[in-house]
């Protein structure tokens, strides 16, 4: 089968583990506000590839990617074409090459075989949680974060190893009660690795430009690093 894909990385270092190969799907069906991927939104954009020239691709830098590296899939929303994303990681699996699903979790659905399936071939999955509170999540993306809850929870029921990730927004995310809140919700799980903030930044400021499209976010600073290393604090249980 095919997949709609935005680009690739070949040798990605910030999406998981060691060097990794970065697949970016097309297509995402939130909207929060800092996204820097804005041309990965709409569905109809991207291009076609089916899940073995995928993988080929991939698989020319197994050298590289082997040695404790591997392939994600990234967005635009990877569980938005998840019967491709099993496809490719079947095949790559096969090779023995280690699979991470970046994702935000806002397709979830229990009763999904395919995603089911697509997890049993998904070693790591990084979960970009938005924010922890209800209206603010939906404030921030245009929906509830009832999905992404229930699917970290879903993860950690069936042993699925987990990255949480959460980018830190001044005046949005960047609030000692929500990052308290977060980390409780965090410390519930059994298979949470490592938990990474990821400062915001405005680098995707010049492709709403290029788009012609207003930036929402265009009078909020990148937080500091003391604001950084204390909401790193609060995550990982340090305080
Ligand atoms: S989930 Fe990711 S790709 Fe989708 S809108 Fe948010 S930041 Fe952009």
């Amino acid at each position: 089968m095919t997949g709609k894909i935005h680009s690739f990385e070949s040798f990605g270092t910030v999406d998981g583990p060691g060097i990794r190969f970065v697949v970016f799907m097309q297509g995402c069906p939130m909207r929060c506000k800092y996204c820097h991927n804005p041309d990965t939104s709409d569905f109809p954009g991207g291009n076609e590839y089916t899940a073995q020239e995928v993988a080929e691709k991939a698989l020319k830098y197994k050298h590289y990617i082997q040695k404790g590296g591997g392939v994600t899939v990234s967005g635009g929303e990877p569980l938005m074409q998840a019967a491709f994303v099993k496809e490719l990681f079947t095949i790559l699996k096969r090779e023995g090459v280690h699979t991470a699903l970046d994702t935000s979790g806002i397709n979830f659905n229990p009763t999904d075989e395919t995603i089911k399936e697509l997890l049993s071939v998904t070693d790591l999955v990084l979960l970009d949680i938005k924010h922890i509170d209800d209206g603010e999540h939906k404030m921030l993306t245009g929906h509830s974060n009832a999905k992404p809850l229930q699917f970290a929870k879903y993860l950690s029921d069936t042993g699925k190893d987990i990255i949480i990730r959460h980018v830190l927004v001044s005046g949005i995310t960047d609030n000692d009660n929500y990052l308290l809140k977060l980390k409780e919700f965090i410390a519930q799980l059994k298979t949470v690795k490592a938990v990474e903030v990821l400062p915001y930044h405005t680098m995707g400021e010049v492709k709403y430009e290029k788009m012609g499209i207003a930036y929402p976010l265009k009078v909020v600073n990148p937080p500091d690093k003391s604001r950084v290393e204390n909401a790193q604090n609060i995550l990982r249980g340090e305080l």
